[in-house]
């Protein structure tokens, strides 16, 4: 028989990652695989996600923004990508902990998540700094839909537990494909640099 310990030994060091012995059961089978596509499927959401808001992590929207520019490539449509970055967030951290920082940056993501449309792609690229892309809008647009989405973050209470700041607001850059770049990184530079000029403007 091939089923000594040492054969299945011999089997996972060799890299398998399960062994079964004949004969074969079916239903155990199909349950060794619809688990083991679980797995996998848990992986690639882990790997896909910013672990403290939920959304989209910095690799997984770079992929998915590639797709979103080489779509509005090929069918001549407009796309604007928008760098969102909290307000004075080091002084949400510094007068109330990490722990309420981190609670109005799930927050946050929550509002860009339900402002955009299901085909645009909202992720965080680093520490209180969102990246959207949209599909089809102009600069223009993309200002306008910024904006309303900062309006309503302004109305938005953020110290109803007693503990948090009572309001948050943010300052926003976008560019626009192809005018102010044709790939992601420089659509980026552009929209940062937008950024930029509104934080020295007086924020919000
Ligand atoms: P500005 O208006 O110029 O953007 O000021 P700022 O304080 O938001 O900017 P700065 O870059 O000086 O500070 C960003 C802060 O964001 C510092 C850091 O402690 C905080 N931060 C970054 N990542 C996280 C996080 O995951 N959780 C929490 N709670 N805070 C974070
Ligand atoms: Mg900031
Ligand atoms: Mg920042």
């Amino acid at each position: 028989s091939s089923t000594t310990p040492v054969t299945v030994q011999r089997v996972f060091a060799a890299g398998a990652h399960d062994f079964v012995a004949k004969p074969i059961v079916g239903p155990e089978l199909v349950t060794r695989i619809t688990n083991r596509l679980e797995r996998v499927r848990l992986h690639k959401a882990l790997a896909d996600t910013d672990p403290l808001t939920g959304v989209a992590n910095r690799r997984r929207s770079e992929e998915l923004m590639g797709q979103l520019l080489h779509l509005a490539a090929r069918q001549e449509q407009p796309l604007s990508l928008a760098v969102i970055d909290l307000d004075h967030f080091k002084r949400v951290n510094d007068e109330w902990g990490h722990g309420t920082g981190d609670e109005v940056l799930r927050r946050v993501a929550r509002l860009l998540e339900r402002s955009f449309r299901a085909e645009d792609v909202v992720a965080r690229w680093g520490g209180e700094e969102f990246v959207v892309a949209m599909f089809g809008m102009d600069r223009d647009d993309g200002v306008q839909r910024i904006a309303e989405v900062l309006e309503v973050l302004r109305g938005e209470r953020f110290d109803t537990s007693g503990e948090g700041p009572e309001r948050v607001t943010f300052s926003g850059g976008v560019a626009q494909f192809p005018m102010d770049g044709a790939e992601l990184q420089v659509l980026y530079r552009a929209a940062d640099a937008a950024l930029y000029q509104a934080k020295e403007a007086g924020r919000d």
